[in-house]
């Protein structure tokens, strides 16, 4: 959150590498810069998985890649398939001499996929599961397509985004069951695929126009997504101009280099007053009445008395029915939420809350998949409002915090957990509040 020139600069410290590639993962997840040691010996088993991924996106292009070229037919990468390990480096890209990395990364010269086999993948796989390696690999088959198809004069944030938004539309293909590499896929699986993408963003406060930009996680799992939803014809349509990238830098170099949060309790009190302040303005446009005061209560022991909580976050935050009124667990969950992901959890606990209530007393539903689904875009409708606000006109985002709302809704609940909506399903109706605003929410 900013107000004035403040910016939050959380997660994870990534290491952005040099070419078309994903990013090496964070230290949380364990994953190393070269020479750190730590690496794990390449298995049998991620060839099993590297491999037939591979073929199978080769299978899916074979079928939807003449939509897309006017009739011509798919040609599979001439160079071939490159697993690399430090000992046995991957080989020379044009002038680029053949260097270990922990990374994976097509080459247009000689027209290869190549990847860290060592490190990378092996580790992908065990912290977000099979299909992320292979939503990484399709991603770099992805930027083979781009070159068949002519697509190259873009920003590198655009063909990063495309090169996911194709991804994507392999995915959807999996998901229909016409895959042979990847069967009976969950939705946990993919809520743990978007865990992983978060881990493979850009550092918070990089700008878009940076020329190893691939996007914050928040419009690369839109772009994901919207391969997911809409298929390859939208991916590669993608333009500059086209799709909403949020990436943002700091506003100055202090900015930037104090990196802070605002301070915990400001933090609960600047957002619940901005929320407070944002239903009053629009709760009659969705409700056609007028918004009374919400009353907020931390509680740092026992929960206020409430006959009729619904409640989210595991039970420690609530909005209560009868009384009227939100209250959250201000001694452990909101502190830890801050100190994990960020200043902009807490918003999500608190804009959750808001929602809820606003749903609530309008008389529609907070409970089950669609009920979760609404309260998440009337979520996202605020945010909407944070991050197209005039900067010294009150809170407003700073990079880093859509990353953070996505780390929060991940941390609210993954699928099979309780209600029905996964994470995937859940960031998906935040983000349409987000961009599209409270218009989004009121179907
Ligand atoms: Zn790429």
């Amino acid at each position: 959150m900013t107000r004035v020139i403040r910016g939050c600069l959380a997660g994870a410290l990534l290491f952005a590498l040099s070419g078309c590639t994903v990013i090496s993962g964070s230290s949380e997840s364990g994953s190393g810069e070269p020479g750190t040691g730590g690496g794990r010996a390449a298995t049998a088993s991620q060839g099993e998985v590297i491999t037939p991924a591979l073929k199978d996106v080769e299978r899916f292009w074979t079928s939807a890649y003449p939509q897309l070229s006017g009739g011509k037919a798919f040609q599979a990468v001439r160079g071939g398939y490159h697993p690399y390990t430090r000992s046995d480096p991957p080989p020379a890209c044009g002038d680029q001499p053949g260097e270990y990395q922990p990374n994976a990364f097509y080459c247009p010269d000689g027209d290869f996929i190549a990847w860290d086999a060592e490190v990378l993948i092996p580790q992908l796989q065990e912290n977000f599961g099979s299909l992320l390696a292979g939503v990484v690999v399709a991603h770099e088959y992805g930027h083979a397509v781009q070159t068949r198809l002519g697509l190259g004069d873009q920003p590198t944030v655009v063909l990063e985004q495309q090169a996911d938004c194709f991804a994507g539309a392999w995915t959807a293909d999996v998901l229909a069951g016409r895959s042979d590499a990847f069967k009976d896929v969950t939705p946990e699986q993919l809520d743990s695929t978007v865990a992983g993408l978060l881990q493979l963003r850009d550092q918070p406060g990089t700008s878009a126009e940076n020329p190893q930009a691939h996007g914050n996680a928040f419009d690369r799992i839109r772009a994901l997504q919207d391969g997911v939803e809409k298929g390859a014809t939208t991916c590669a349509a993608y333009r500059a101009d086209t799709i909403p990238v949020t990436e943002v830098q700091f506003s100055d170099p202090q900015d930037a280099a104090s990196g802070g949060d605002l301070p915990y309790g400001q933090a609960v009190n600047d957002l619940a007053a901005d929320a407070q302040s944002y239903w009053s303005r629009t709760y009659p446009q969705l409700a056609e009445q007028p918004w009374t005061t919400l009353p907020v209560e931390p509680f740092n022991g026992s929960a206020p008395q409430c006959d009729t909580p619904d409640a989210t976050a595991g039970g420690s935050a609530f909005y209560c029915r009868d009384g009227d009124f939100v209250a959250f667990d201000n001694r452990r969950l909101g502190p830890a939420l801050y100190q994990a992901i960020g200043d902009n959890a807490v918003g999500m606990l608190l804009g959750g809350l808001f929602a809820r209530a606003a749903q609530d007393r309008r008389g529609a539903g907070t409970s089950g998949q669609q009920g979760q689904l609404a309260v998440d875009c009337l979520s996202g409708s605020w945010t909407n409002e944070l991050l197209t606000r005039e900067p010294g006109q009150g809170l407003t985002l700073s990079p880093g915090d859509l990353d953070e709302a996505v780390a929060a809704l991940l941390a609210f609940g993954r699928a099979g957990d309780n209600s029905g909506a996964g994470a995937f399903q859940r960031i998906a109706s935040y983000r349409d509040g987000v961009l599209q605003g409270l218009s989004a929410c009121q179907s």
